[in-house]
């Protein structure tokens, strides 16, 4: 039932899912098999081997597409890989303009992997668009951005940045994990690739590592594919069951995580020992317009630094809350808190880290879905102690 037209949380719940064929079977079976016997040579059902193609993985990729309004889906063994896969696209010589503030663990890829093989990236501020014209040349086939920023909760105008690319004949790809589908989606503003962490919001319980690809275009659509069968970072049958149960309950949980994100944001800001919220429901944030734009809420995401602005108090805060457990990723039913610094971010070097806004004091916050009086208090009295 991949209808575009259903409402999102009906989207959400019947994208990719038919019954099973041979059994009915309202949800798509664990498909654990790394082959299918032929009739002949050659002569198959159109599965083959178990890296090019697995019933369990196509039902969620074909899912993937429907929640983003696109018309194809590539599932990965982790975001990482996905991201690793598009930029397997280009060539020796080719050019990335790359947000200065995004996933630590995209920029260690970038740098310390794909720059050896000649393949330059060039990081500039998108929260203003002029800043990517400016960095266009011949060689840019790439512009990569990640909006809202991990963990600055920056904002890029994606719609801005999909006409400076169709200007300058490059793909734009947009890392849409910390807004998921259910408040996000950057193909119809003009994008040609949106790439997830699956471990996060699409997930949603901490319990799998998964990436995801999802593209309008037929011909990109089977150079990635090409790139996701060759290189092989395939996720195995049980990892794409659980992102397509996950699917099924986002809008609920999102609806609760943009509820509860508010509830927080607003009290970390009236808190006397909290010197600045980064969280882009504010309406004095330097893009809430573009936001309020491109997005339909504003999600459970957020950072803050206490007015003191030492690391021990930090430190503090962060082994506290009870609630609140101190651990890397987001995007679960349960909240977790995390020192980008240390954690997260600890990949980018500090000198580039501090350049960005990013600092050593920063306390990340993925606000889950319990009762937001219950983190509240966890989070008065963590930092009432510090
Ligand atoms: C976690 C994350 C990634 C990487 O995804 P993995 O599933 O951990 O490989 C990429 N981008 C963002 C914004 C993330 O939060």
């Amino acid at each position: 039932m991949n209808n575009n037209s259903h409402r999102l949380g009906t989207k959400f719940i019947h994208a990719g899912t038919v019954p099973d064929p041979s059994t009915g079977a309202i949800m798509t079976p664990i498909y654990q098999t790394s082959t299918y016997v032929q009739q002949a040579p050659g002569v198959n059902l159109g599965y083959e081997y178990a890296r090019s193609q697995n019933p369990t993985r196509k039902a969620l990729e074909d899912a993937l597409a429907v929640i983003e309004n696109g018309k194809h889906g590539l599932a990965f063994g982790s975001g990482v890989a996905a991201t690793d896969a598009v930029i397997k696209l280009l060539n020796p010589g080719d050019e990335v303009i790359a947000a200065n503030d995004m996933y630590g663990g995209t920029y260690r890829l970038f740098t310390k992997i794909f720059e050896k093989y000649g393949i330059k990236f060039i990081y500039v501020d998108t929260t203003d668009i002029e800043n990517i014209r400016k960095a266009v040349t011949a060689k840019t086939k790439l512009i990569w951005i990640e909006t809202p920023t991990n963990p600055l909760m920056n904002i890029t105008d994606i719609k801005g940045a999909a006409q400076i690319s169709k200007q300058a004949g490059a793909w734009l790809c947009v890392d849409n994990t910390f807004a998921s589908p259910y408040l996000q989606n950057p193909l119809d503003l003009g994008a040609d690739i949106v790439m997830h962490s699956a471990t996060k919001y699409l997930g949603g319980h901490s319990d799998v590592i998964q990436g995801a690809l999802i593209i309008n275009d037929d011909a990109l659509r089977a150079q990635l594919y090409f790139i996701q069968k060759s290189c092989g970072a395939v996720p195995g049958p049980m990892d794409c069951f659980l992102v397509l149960r996950g699917i099924k309950t986002l809008h609920v949980r999102m609806k609760q995580h943009c509820e509860n994100g508010v509830a927080v944001a607003h009290f970390l800001r009236n808190h006397p020992k909290v010197e600045r919220v980064y969280w882009c429901g504010f309406e004095d944030h330097p893009n809430y317009n573009i936001a309020k734009e491109q997005m339909r809420g504003f999600g459970g995401m957020m950072s803050f630094v206490l007015k003191d602005a030492s690391m021990e108090a930090a430190n503090k805060v962060l082994t506290s809350t009870k609630l609140f457990a101190l651990a890397e990723s987001l995007g679960g039913v349960e909240s977790l808190i995390n020192h980008p610094a240390t954690m997260t971010h600890a990949s980018i070097p500090r000198e580039e880290r501090i350049k960005n806004g990013l600092a050593d004091g920063l306390i990340r916050l993925s606000v889950g879905i319990e009762d937001a009086e219950d983190l509240i208090e966890d989070l008065r009295v963590a930092i009432e102690a510090s």
